[in-house]
């Protein structure tokens, strides 16, 4: 028997090295437990059928000759594979085929990774729950009656409940950090531009990354470490400043932010609190920051994405791809598949979109935003002249139960209040799981870093959770 629990990239090819197992066993074992669970928890659409045979052919192979060698990944129903549905969670694209492999897809699968199947998330990444999906919800394997975040709820329920060794997610407003900290498990939103996005289907364009869901905070650096750089399909990627400075015995200065204490749980800010006390006894220095505007960062950001959202979403219109419904008139045609295709939260920040962008509202709204977005982002240029990470509870609480607050819209953007201002300002994020008891539901803690420092997400986050 693997020890699937506790296994990481680094272990598996330990085992690997020594033939203690193949990769047909690992990727057997993976399977089994979907088997076993995916029922009841709902983390994958599909499970791929030519895995044994991608597995056999690595089985004779030498597993030195590629970073990620045999080891089984989940993929998010947004990301492309080629010839495999991708269905982003709705019913608009329930047939749809990718007719190309996204690049990370490419890189991954040049690395040696094994795609075992794509797992749910919220219609085409919008919520924060999995609630959205057109699929079904999926639950938290930590208790079946909870959502297990969103909108890589699928990706982070299959790394918790040892479906895949890794998950890819994406990140718009939190969609990676904040499941894998309802699933104890690391969530690494990049930069903006340090992975490509080719590939993925767009949801706010100007907002999303690709990102690992793992184990530990080391798989986290090995998978962005194959996935990052710059790409000719993706004029907003770039490589050029991925940071390799390495400064791990270093005294870092953590800025913390002051936060009107409402709306986050008791024992949320608990844990908080031990994880700056913690840094403490790390030996770095705990500073009070100011981030004067940071509190528009979430209105700022429902007023943008929804706008990003309309107009990416007009080329499913029943013509292109995916759903058409054939009604006898273009203009039906339109509007009997985008009315059939799409769900509730899709339809309502289309019309939000709509709405901010139109003639009339421009200024007052979308134009506006965008002059805050230049406002938040200078402040944390300020802030990050005089501290080299910002750490904060990933989300207010812990995960919640399904259905708690789906009649709320408003209550559900509330989950974003600590992961939205990084994507704001386009700088790079991770969640790592807070030393919860066993009894306890997870919880993530968020470490933010300036553009193209993840080696400083990496490293404070491997000390804290005691990699090192
Ligand atoms: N919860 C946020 C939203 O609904 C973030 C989603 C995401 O990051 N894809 O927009």
């Amino acid at each position: 028997m693997i020890d699937l629990k506790n296994l990481t990239i680094k272990k598996a090819h330990k085992m690997m090295e020594k033939k203690e197992i193949s990769v047909s066993d690992l990727v057997g074992a993976y399977k089994k437990v979907i088997d076993e669970k995916n029922g009841d928890i709902n983390a994958y659409l599909e499970v791929f059928d030519d895995t044994d045979e991608l597995a056999k052919k690595y089985d004779g192979e030498d597993i030195k000759s590629k970073p990620l060698f045999g080891i089984p990944f989940a993929m998010k129903d947004n990301i492309l594979i080629k010839g495999k549905i991708a269905s982003s969670g709705s019913k608009i694209l329930e047939n749809y085929r990718a007719t190309y492999d996204a690049t990370v897809t490419k890189k991954l699968k040049d690395a040696g990774a094994i795609f075992l199947g794509r797992t749910n998330m919220d219609e085409f990444a919008m919520g924060v729950s999995t609630e959205n999906s057109a699929f079904g919800v999926t639950r938290n394997p930590y208790d079946l009656e909870r959502v297990p975040g969103g909108s890589s709820g699928g990706p982070a329920a299959a790394v918790a409940m040892d479906g895949c060794l890794v998950a890819l997610g994406s990140d718009t407003g939190g969609s990676i950090r904040q499941p894998a900290g309802f699933c104890n498990a690391v969530g690494l939103n990049p930069t903006y531009g340090a992975v490509s996005r080719f590939g993925l289907m767009a949801m706010a364009s100007s907002f999303d990354q690709i990102g690992p869901i793992t184990k530990n905070v080391e798989d986290a650096e090995i998978v962005f470490d194959v996935i990052k750089g710059d790409d000719p399909k993706d004029s907003t990627s770039s490589d050029s400043n991925i940071s390799k400075q390495n400064n791990k015995k270093e005294k870092l200065r953590i800025g913390i932010l002051k936060y009107n204490q409402e709306g986050i749980s008791d024992i949320v800010s608990e844990y908080y609190q031990k994880t700056l006390k913690d840094l403490k006894d790390l030996g770095h220095e705990v500073i009070d920051i100011e981030i004067p505007h940071i509190d528009y960062s979430l209105p700022c950001y429902y007023i943008l994405v929804p706008a990003e959202v309309s107009t990416n979403l007009a080329r499913y219109d029943g013509v292109k791809y995916g759903l058409s419904k054939g009604a006898d008139s273009l203009l039906e045609n339109y509007m009997e598949t985008r009315a059939g295709g799409f769900g509730k939260e899709v339809r309502r920040r289309i019309m939000l979109g709509a709405y901010v962008l139109s003639a009339g509202y421009y200024d007052a709204y979308y134009s506006k935003a965008q002059k805050v977005r230049a406002i938040i982002r200078k402040e944390f240029e300020e802030v990050f002249k005089g501290v080299d990470a910002i750490v904060t509870p990933t989300s207010p609480t812990q995960a919640f139960k399904i259905g708690e607050k789906s009649n709320d819209p408003l209550q559900m953007y509330l989950e974003d209040i600590f992961t939205a201002p990084a994507k704001v300002a386009g700088v790079p994020a991770i969640s790592i799981p807070a030393p919860v008891k066993e009894e306890e539901l997870p919880i993530g803690m968020q470490i933010i870093a300036p553009w193209f420092r993840e080696d400083v997400l990496f490293n404070l986050g491997k000390q804290l959770t005691k990699e090192n």
